[in-house]
C-alpha cells in the first residue's frame, strides 16, 4: 500500500506542482519520505535516513523535508522534535494535501503537520496514472476497525473505510485502457470491503471482482490482503471465478487458540482451517500463504508447537513471518513478557526453515508444467531475462524479447533455481 501510495503522491506532485523525480538526493527542491510503522525496524529506518538528508539540507537550506506515512502519523509533532530538519508531516490519508502545505511553506516559511484522516477523501484528488504497467494496484479500502492487541494500523491509518464501487471500477477501466492486464487490489484487509454500487445496492468483496471482472482487458485478480474473520461465504464462493488469481494470502499469526485470543483476532484454529479446507474445496492446489508472529509476550513452547503444527498440516507454500515488535499505543504493549529474545529467535529460525521447506517443495512440484505468465519486466540481474507471475503468484524467469512485457504467455517451467521458478517460452 505505501508502494501505490508513493506512485500517487508522485503523481499529485507533478500534476498540482509539476515537479518530476529525480534520482539524486543532493538536486532535489524536496524530499519525501513515505514510512510504515508496523514493527519497530521500519520506524527505526525512517530516522537513520533523515539524518542523511540534514546533511543535504546542510549545504542546501532550500531542500524541503516532508515525511508521510504512518510513522509520521504517530509520531506527529514529535518528528520534528527529534528532527528539526522536517518541514512538514503529513498522514497515510492526507497524502492529497501535500501541495497546498508546500506552497505555505514556500510563501510564508510556516512548517506544517497534518496527519488528520478525512475518510477517503484523497481518492478525489488522486489524478489518472498515466503509466502503463501490466500489473496495478488498486486500494479499495483503508484502515483497520479490528483492532489487534499487537497492531498499530487502526491508530495510524484509521478505521475501515472503502471507496465507492463505481470509483473503483472508473479505475480499473482507466488501467485497462492503457493496457493493464492484472489488478492488485489492496487494503489492509480487502474481504472488509464494504459499499454501494450506483443505483444504491450492498457491494461486498465478491460484488466488487465481479464487476471488475466484466471490464474487458482485465485478464486477472489478485488481491492482498484478507483477514479470516472476512471469509464470508460469498468471499468464498468467489474462488469459482476464474478470474481470481489461484492464491490466498491469509494471515493466521499463530497456531495457538490461546495466542489468538489474547491477540483478539476473533477466530480461533478450527474456523481458520475451515475456511482452507473450503476454499481448497473449490480451487484444489491453490496457493496458500500467510503471516506469523512468533514471541507474543508470554508464547509458550506448547503455543509455538501448535503454530508448527498447524504449518505441518496446512502446507503454506510461503510466509511472512516476523518476531512480535511492541508497537507505541498498543494493548500488547504493555503487557509483561518472560520470554527471551534468542528464544524468539530460535523459534523465528524453526517457523523460517520448515517454510522455506514447504516453499521449496511446492515450487519443486510446478518443474515440467506449463503455466500462464503474465510478463512483467526484465529481471534485475540481466535485461535479456524476463520475469513473469503464474497464476498461482510465482515468480518465473526465463529469456525472451521485450516485446513480451505486458502480454500473458505459456511457458514450460523447466527448473528451480535459488529458489527462483525458471521457464523456457
Ligand atoms: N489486516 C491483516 C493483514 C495485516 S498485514 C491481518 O491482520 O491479518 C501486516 C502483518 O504484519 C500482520 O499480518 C502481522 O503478521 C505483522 N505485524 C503487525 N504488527 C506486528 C507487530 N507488532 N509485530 C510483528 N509483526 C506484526
Amino acid at each position: 500500500m505505501n508502494e501505490y501510495d508513493s506512485e500517487k503522491l508522485g503523481d499529485i506532485l507533478k500534476n498540482n506542482l509539476d515537479f518530476i523525480p529525480s534520482d539524486d538526493p543532493k538536486i532535489a527542491d524536496l524530499l519525501v519520505l513515505n514510512t510504515c510503522s508496523i514493527r519497530e525496524k521500519a520506524q527505526e529506518k525512517v530516522f537513520s535516513e533523515l539524518g542523511r538528508w540534514k546533511k543535504i539540507k546542510e549545504k542546501n537550506p532550500d531542500t524541503l523535508i516532508a515525511v508521510g506515512g504512518c510513522v509520521a502519523s504517530q509520531e506527529g509533532e514529535q518528528i520534528k522534535l527529534r528532527s528539526p530538519q522536517v518541514d512538514i508531516v503529513f498522514g497515510p490519508q492526507t497524502i492529497h494535501r501535500l501541495p497546498k502545505m508546500i506552497k505555505d511553506i514556500r510563501s510564508q516559511k510556516k512548517t506544517s503537520v497534518d496527519i488528520s484522516f478525512p475518510e477517503i477523501e484523497k481518492f478525489d484528488y488522486i489524478p489518472n496514472s498515466k503509466k502503463k504497467f501490466p500489473s496495478a494496484y488498486v486500494t479499495i479500502m483503508e484502515g483497520c476497525s479490528k483492532y489487534c492487541t499487537f497492531c498499530v494500523v487502526p491508530y495510524t491509518r484509521g478505521e475501515e473505510v472503502s471507496r465507492r464501487l463505481d470509483d473503483i471500477i472508473y479505475e480499473v477501466n482507466h488501467l485497462a485502457e492503457l493496457g493493464t492486464k492484472e489488478i492488485i487490489l489492496l487494503g489492509q484487509n480487502v474481504n472488509a470491503y464494504n459499499s454501494y454500487t450506483t443505483n444504491n445496492q450492498k457491494a461486498d468483496f465478491a460484488t466488487l471482482v465481479r464487476h471488475i471482472s466484466y471490464i474487458e482487458g482485465i485478464k486477472r485478480i489478485r488481491h492482498t490482503t484478507s483477514h479470516p474473520i472476512d471469509c464470508s461465504e460469498s468471499f468464498i464462493k468467489e474462488h469459482t471465478n476464474p478470474i481470481l488469481a489461484d492464491n490466498l494470502h491469509l494471515p493466521v499469526q499463530s497456531g495457538s487458540d490461546v495466542i489468538l485470543a489474547k491477540m483478539k483476532r476473533k477466530h480461533s484454529i478450527l474456523e481458520y482451517k475451515n475456511i482452507i479446507k473450503k476454499i481448497r474445496a473449490l480451487r484444489p492446489g491453490i496457493s496458500i500463504t500467510s503471516d506469523f508472529i512468533v514471541g507474543y509476550p508470554n508464547e509458550t513452547d506448547y503455543d509455538f508447537e501448535q503454530t508448527m503444527n498447524l504449518v505441518n498440516e496446512i502446507e503454506f507454500d510461503d510466509a511472512y513471518s516476523f518476531i512480535y515488535s511492541k508497537r507505541p499505543g498498543t494493548p500488547a504493549s504493555s503487557e509483561y513478557d518472560n520470554i527471551s529474545d534468542q528464544i524468539k529467535k530460535n523459534r523465528l529460525h524453526v517457523l523460517q526453515s520448515r517454510i522455506k521447506d514447504l516453499s521449496y517443495n511446492y515450487l519443486e512440484k510446478m518443474i515440467n508444467t506449463n503455466q500462464q505468465i503474465l510478463v512483467e519486466g526484465s529481471s534485475a540481474r540481466n535485461n535479456r531475462e524476463l520475469f513473469g507471475r503464474t497464476y498461482n503468484n510465482k515468480i518465473v524467469n526465463f529469456d525472451g524479447s521485450a516485446d513480451l512485457i505486458g502480454k500473458m504467455i505459456d511457458i514450460k517451467i523447466t527448473d528451480l533455481r535459488s529458489k527462483t521458478l525458471r521457464g523456457k517460452l
